[in-house]
């Protein structure tokens, strides 16, 4: 048996989204900018997709964008407010527990010359929102801020955060949502601008969206043909635009079901990990239940993480992004976890589709290993 407990890094796309993909791409082939009846059909075709997106997502279909993923719309948000409105504003704010997509984009402004302001957060997934006030001012043009973090499953105010950046300041809210679509409902109106990845909803790997609402203005990063309003040039893959409204459709109508199935599998892992001696469990009671991190104080999270694989039980270290590069999370040495801790930790995640025997065997299998492999923790 297969146990795959790592669907924040990616899942399995539903056949539906597989189905919609080839049965689009087969018969509206046509490039939707093409001047012909082919060409007229599929841009109807993608501008249904959009409608559909927007609608689940509680916007307007012009205010969403197609792109490759999230690291893509991230940095079309972010550069893009930047470069837009570098001759006014030059601060941008973001937290310390973001994706690189996120915080790579901000140390590369930060070299053009861009102030930058990273928020500080504590164990429970407390982001420092005083310091965030004190940081907002006329010269912020934009504050980035994930809704869900990726390797801890933190949930981040949005709502709360949204009215203090309007309170304080004219700069525009940026949400990663990457983690949070399919597991929470993010309300419209506590964003202006919105990145996801269609892969992590059960969509094909090579889609996402950027919602940017009608007041945001940014320079696009792609010149070209001017699809997407002009934000995104190139051509645009009509299939995958429709397999992510696809993955979205199903993923918002099984949420119900997912996230209860998923509190169960959560309360049963808790229960369990807390009994294991050297086991510290890193997510707070207030972390998404699709996401459990967890640390080891005896043994290396890598090699046990590896013994599990060879068990036919797939977990992440840290994540799928920084797991084969230090092995340390910079999420959990951030929030002020001792090395052995921020080192040797494991990250569970579940898409609400797992069983509780799954979990059973997870436990089991890691008791196991924890008593055969050698403590190796130095
Ligand atoms: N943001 C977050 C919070 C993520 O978890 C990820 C994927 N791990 C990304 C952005 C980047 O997504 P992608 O690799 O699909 O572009």
């Amino acid at each position: 048996m297969e146990i795959y407990f790592d669907c924040s890094a990616t899942i399995k796309p539903y056949s539906e989204v597989l189905k919609t993909f080839e049965t689009v791409s087969l018969d509206d082939f046509a490039n939707s900018a093409s001047n012909h009846g082919l060409g007229y059909k599929s841009l109807t075709i993608l501008e249904k997709a959009r409608k559909q997106v927007a609608k689940y997502l509680n916007v307007q279909p012009d205010e969403i964008i197609f792109t490759s993923g999230a690291t893509e719309g991230n940095n079309l948000a972010i550069k893009g407010v930047c470069h837009r409105e570098k001759k006014h504003k030059k601060t941008i704010i973001t937290t310390k527990a973001e994706h690189p997509s996120v915080l790579e984009v901000f140390h590369a402004l930060e070299t053009d010359g861009f102030k930058t302001v990273y928020l500080d957060y504590n164990k429970d997934g407390q982001l420092d929102l005083n310091q965030l006030k004190q940081a907002l001012n006329d010269d912020v043009s934009l504050v980035s801020i994930m809704a869900i973090n990726n390797e801890v499953g933190y949930i981040f105010p949005i709502d709360k955060i949204y009215k203090l950046v309007k309170e304080n300041s004219d700069a525009y809210l940026h949400v990663d949502a990457t983690q949070a679509i399919g597991k929470e409902i993010l309300p419209s109106d506590s964003y202006d601008l919105m990145t996801f990845s269609g892969h992590k909803i059960g969509g094909l790997k090579g889609s996402g969206v950027l919602v940017k609402k009608r007041k945001v203005y940014l320079d696009p990063l792609i010149d070209g043909g001017g699809q997407e309003s002009g934000y995104r040039s190139g051509t645009s893959s009509l299939g995958l635009d429709c397999s992510l409204a696809t993955a979205l459709r199903i993923t918002m109508s099984t949420l119900d079901e997912r996230t209860s199935k998923v509190k169960e599998i959560n309360n049963y892992l808790r229960n369990e990990l807390s009994l294991i001696k050297e086991v510290v469990i890193t997510s707070p009671k207030s972390a998404t239940p699709f996401i459990l991190n967890f640390a080891l104080t005896e043994h290396k999270g890598s090699i046990i993480a590896e013994a599990l694989s060879n068990n036919n039980i797939y977990v992440s270290t840290t994540s799928a992004c920084s797991s084969r590069q230090a092995g340390e999370s910079y999420v959990l040495k951030e929030a002020g976890f001792d090395p052995v801790i921020y080192k040797n930790s494991i990250r569970l995640s579940f898409s609400g589709f797992e069983t509780i025997e799954k979990a059973r065997i997870f436990v089991e299998t890691l008791k196991r290993l924890l008593k055969e492999i050698k403590p190796n923790v130095n």
